[in-house]
């Protein structure tokens, strides 16, 4: 038996049988890691030389099972969230699994929210929606991995809420939690970038362990992917387009009935019965979007999808899930949510149907801002 050895990059043990599996690297690869004491593997080295993706089995099970191991220690849970995709971020069941511990509920991107916003008011509607999901942070805040600036606040809540115990770092994929942790690295340990990150679901794959003074360590853990995110559909390219990097300006359209919004060829707001208003668009600057009257809008999509209507491009339409159809009645100030896209506040009473690709989810939800 040899000693195991894991990757530089995700922690997960290097394995040369199984391509396809974590941890996978051709003999050669490892020999020549070996030799430059630097071993990737196969996925990390390609992402970092390459900027290239590669799919991974992390499957709900093992996730299960990591959430079950939470629940027998005694630990700090800091659960990361995007609150650009607060919906997408939620770890179903996580209050059942966390048995005792006490979790700390941290939004993290809020660079890309409007500078307008008020943080307490965001803090007070996650605690509201994380109560909604049955979870009872300790604390609620707002971060953004991205900024140096932004991360003493959440230093001292660890600090203060872990009480001497290790702390467990829990996020489904894509909520940056890569990015917030190297982050911690080099603000504490001055060790930089020895996890992946990447703007791809899923790329985090075991346990990394960082020393905290005291002797207790600071745990991340793989996150599990939320199929029904907008990601799961697109290329590389358009990942870049849909992913806000900065502020997001809210766009304001008044509308009539039955007029109709494209969000490139992601998704299609139809206002179909109520008074005129306004809509505003919470959704990334490079995603352009075109009105149109709701009769032609089928025929609208049909004719321009992958051409005025981007992303999907051209070449990928013809993989691209055909939009799916969710029709709402609408009471009161709300958010139609696209997983992962963005949303649309509705600010008064109507009917109105959200479409996005097959497998991706619409859900309305009380409007943030
Ligand atoms: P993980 O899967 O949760 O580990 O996520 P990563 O750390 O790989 O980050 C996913 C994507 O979100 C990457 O494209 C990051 O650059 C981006 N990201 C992470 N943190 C922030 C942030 O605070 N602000 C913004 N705008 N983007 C972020």
């Amino acid at each position: 038996e040899t000693e195991a050895i894991y990757c530089i990059g995700c922690g997960a043990e290097i394995q040369t049988q199984h391509p396809g599996e974590i941890g996978y690297t051709p003999q050669s690869a490892l020999d020549k890691g070996l030799e430059s004491g630097e071993v990737y593997c196969q996925r990390c080295f390609r992402l970092r030389h390459y900027n290239e993706i590669q799919p991974v089995a992390l499957t709900d099970d093992d996730f299960l099972r990591l959430l079950n191991e939470l629940g027998q220690k005694d630990a700090l849970i800091v659960n990361v969230v995007d609150i650009f995709d607060f919906n997408g971020s939620i770890i179903p069941g996580l209050h059942r699994f966390v048995g005792n511990n006490p979790v700390l509920l941290v939004g993290n991107k809020v660079d890309i929210l409007p500078k307008s916003l008020k943080r307490g008011k965001m803090t007070q509607w996650m605690r509201e929606r994380a109560h909604e999901a049955g979870l009872r942070p300790v604390d609620v805040l707002l971060t953004s991995a991205k900024k140096p600036q932004e991360m003493t606040e959440l230093l001292e809540a660890i600090e203060k809420y872990r009480e001497g115990r290790d702390v467990y770092v829990v996020g489904v994929t894509n909520v940056g939690k890569s990015t917030l942790i190297n982050q911690i690295i080099k603000q504490t340990a001055g060790v930089q970038d020895l996890i992946t990150t990447s703007r791809f679901p899923g790329t985090t794959l075991d346990k990394i362990e960082i020393p905290l003074e005291d002797g207790h360590f600071l745990i991340d853990t793989p996150g599990i992917i939320h199929r029904e995110q907008m990601a799961h559909y697109l290329g590389v390219k358009d990942l870049k387009i849909i992913a806000p990097q900065k502020e997001v300006k809210p766009k304001v359209y008044q509308l009539n009935p039955e007029q109709t919004l494209f969000l490139g060829g992601l998704a299609r707001f139809d206002f179909i019965k109520g008074k005129r208003s306004s809509f505003v668009t919470y959704v990334s600057n490079d995603v352009e979007i075109h009105r149109t009257k709701l009769i032609n809008a089928d025929a609208f999509y049909e004719k321009h999808v992958g051409g005025l209507l981007q992303p999907p491009r051209l070449d990928e339409v013809k993989d691209f899930p055909p939009l799916q159809r969710f029709e709402f009645s609408i009471k009161e100030k709300t958010d139609i949510v696209f997983a992962g896209l963005g949303w649309i506040t509705i600010t008064e009473p109507c009917v109105i149907a959200g479409w996005a690709p097959k497998g991706v989810s619409v859900l309305t939800r009380k409007a943030l801002i």
